[in-house]
C-alpha cells in the first residue's frame, strides 16, 4: 500500500514483441507452505500429464479451430538438466535455467528436470506439476491456432486459462491419471501458482510478463469453469490486467510495504471511510465507527461469542461490536506476506462486522463467500481512486499479497467450509465489480 499513488486496472494496449521462451519458475518471493503429496516420481507425473493433455487436446482442439485435427507435439519432450541442457530453439543456444517452456521453431516442451519440477512437486503437489505442462502445452495450442500476435501477458493468462481447462477436464473423470482431484488439491497447486507469479512491481507489457497471481489465477480458474472456448477468445481488449510497474521509487525499494505500523493505521482508518460510505448504500443506515484493538497473546478481550478467523488470532466480538487481534501474530504475517495480507485480515473482519450488524450470516461456505466479496468490494474502491492525491492506494503486489493471505488463512486443507479457490473467486469478484456484486 502507499500513501500518494496512484493505481489504475490496465487495459492492456500495446502490442509487444513475444518472447518464445517465456515462462520461468522459481522467485524469491514469499510462498504459502503447502501439503506434499508425493507418491510418483517427477518423472512420471510429468509423462502421465502430458499423455493426458494430448488426449485433452485430441479431442478438445477441433472444437475451437473450426473442427481441424489436433496435432500433437512434433518436436518431442525434453526433460533437462545442467549437465545435459535443453535442445537449442531456433538460432537460440539451449541453456540450463530453473524453467519449463515450449519452443515454437521445433514444436517441443523442455522443463527442469533437475531442481523445478521436483521441487514444484515436493512443495505444491502433483497436480501443480501436471498445471505446469498444461500451460506450456497450452503455448502449443496457440501456435497451432495461429494466435500468437497478442500481448504476452495475454498469452500467459490464455495458456493458463487452457491450463485449467484441461483440470476440468480430468475433475469431470475423462482423465486416465489424476482421477479423484480435491479442492485441497487445487488450493495446494493455486498456492504454487503464486511462486510462478512475475515480480512485482513487473510491468504488464513487458516482453517477458506472465501476469501477477491475482490475473493468472482468475485466467485458471475461468478455464476450469467455462473451458477451453472461454479462453480461446482472450485478447487484450477484454481481459481485466492489474498488474503495474512501481512508480514510486519508495514502492520499488520497499516491495511497496509500508511499515508495520504505519500499515494497520493506514488500513483501519481506510476501512472506516469506506464502510462509511458503502455500508449506507448496502443498507439504508449509518456506520457507526468500530472499535479496533490489539491485544498480547493469551490477553484477548473478554467476547462471549467471537466470530473468530485465524484459530482466534483475530476477531470481531457480536456484542461489545468490537474488533481485536492478537499484534504479535498480524504482525508475523506481515512479515511473512506483507502488508497488504494485513488488509486481507482487517478486511474481512470488517466484512464480518457488515454482515453481523445487517443482520447476515458469516457461517458456512454461504457467509464465508460473502464476507469475502464484501472484503473485495474495499479493494475495488482502492483500486478506483486513480490520481487522487493524498489517496490511499494499493501498490504493485499487494492483490498477489491478499490472494496469498486468503490460502493461508483458509484452504480447503483447513476444513473452513469454502475451499481456497472459491475464497479467491469471491473475493475477486468484489475486487472486479465491487458493492454491488455482493449483494
Ligand atoms: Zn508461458
Amino acid at each position: 500500500m502507499t500513501g500518494h499513488r496512484a493505481k489504475t486496472l490496465l487495459g492492456a494496449g500495446a502490442v509487444v514483441l513475444v518472447v518464445l521462451a517465456g515462462c520461468s519458475g522459481g522467485t524469491d518471493t514469499p510462498t504459502v507452505a503447502a501439503s506434499p503429496a508425493a507418491s510418483l516420481p517427477p518423472a512420471e507425473v510429468v509423462e502421465r500429464a502430458l499423455s493426458d493433455i494430448e488426449r485433452y487436446w485430441t479431442a478438445t482442439y477441433p472444437t475451437i479451430s473450426d473442427g481441424k485435427p489436433f496435432q500433437p507435439i512434433q518436436g518431442g519432450y525434453h526433460p533437462y538438466t545442467q549437465s545435459t541442457p535443453p535442445p537449442a530453439c531456433g538460432g537460440e543456444e539451449g541453456v540450463y535455467q530453473p524453467n519449463a517452456f515450449y519452443c515454437p521453431v521445433g514444436d517441443f516442451i523442455a522443463w527442469d528436470a533437475e531442481k523445478l519440477i521436483p521441487e514444484l512437486q515436493s512443495n505444491f503437489g502433483q497436480l501443480l506439476v501436471a498445471v505446469v505442462m498444461a500451460h506450456e502445452y497450452g503455448h502449443a495450442v496457440q501456435h497451432r491456432l495461429g494466435v500468437t500476435d497478442q500481448p504476452t501477458v495475454v498469452l500467459e493468462q490464455q495458456a493458463d486459462c487452457y491450463a485449467g481447462a484441461w483440470i476440468a477436464d480430468a475433475k469431470a473423470g475423462h482423465a486416465g491419471s489424476f482421477t479423484g482431484i480435491t479442492p485441497a488439491q487445487i488450493d495446494d497447486a493455486l498456492a504454487g501458482m503464486l511462486q510462478l507469479r512475475d515480480q512485482p512491481g513487473t510491468s504488464a507489457t513487458n516482453p517477458g510478463a506472465h501476469g501477477n497471481a491475482f490475473d493468472r489465477i482468475r485466467a485458471f480458474q475461468d478455464g476450469v469453469e467455462n473451458g477451453a472456448t472461454k479462453c480461446a477468445g482472450y485478447n487484450s481488449d477484454n481481459l481485466p490486467i492489474t498488474e503495474v510497474p512501481f512508480t514510486r521509487d519508495r514502492d520499488a525499494a520497499t516491495g511497496g510495504n509500508l511499515p508495520y505500523e504505519e500499515a494497520v493505521d493506514t488500513i483501519v482508518k481506510d476501512a472506516e471511510a469506506y464502510w462509511a460510505k458503502a455500508y449506507p448504500q448496502l443498507t439504508g443506515k449509518p456506520w457507526t465507527p468500530l472499535k479496533v484493538q490489539p491485544f498480547e497473546p493469551g490477553s484477548a478481550p473478554v467476547c462471549a461469542d467471537p466470530d473468530a478467523i485465524a484459530n482466534g488470532a483475530a476477531f470481531y466480538c457480536p456484542d461489545g461490536d468490537f474488533i481485536a487481534y492478537d499484534d504479535q501474530k498480524l504482525q508475523a504475517l506481515y512479515e511473512q506476506l506483507g502488508d497488504n495480507a494485513v488488509g486481507l485480515l482487517l478486511g474481512d473482519l470488517y466484512a464480518r462486522a457488515v454482515q453481523h450488524r445487517r443482520g447476515q450470516s458469516t457461517e458456512g461456505s454461504a457467509g464465508q463467500l460473502t464476507v469475502d466479496c464484501l472484503n473485495g468490494s474495499w479493494t475495488n474502491d482502492l483500486l478506483k481512486r486513480g490520481n487522487q492525491p493524498d489517496a490511499t492506494t494499493l501498490s504493485p503486489g499487494d492483490l498477489d499479497e491478499a490472494v496469498a493471505a486468503l490460502l493461508a488463512l483458509g484452504r480447503a486443507t483447513k476444513g473452513t467450509g469454502a475451499s481456497g479457490f472459491d475464497r479467491i473467486a469471491a473475493y475477486r469478484n468484489g475486487v472486479l465489480n465491487g458493492l454491488s456484486a455482493c449483494k
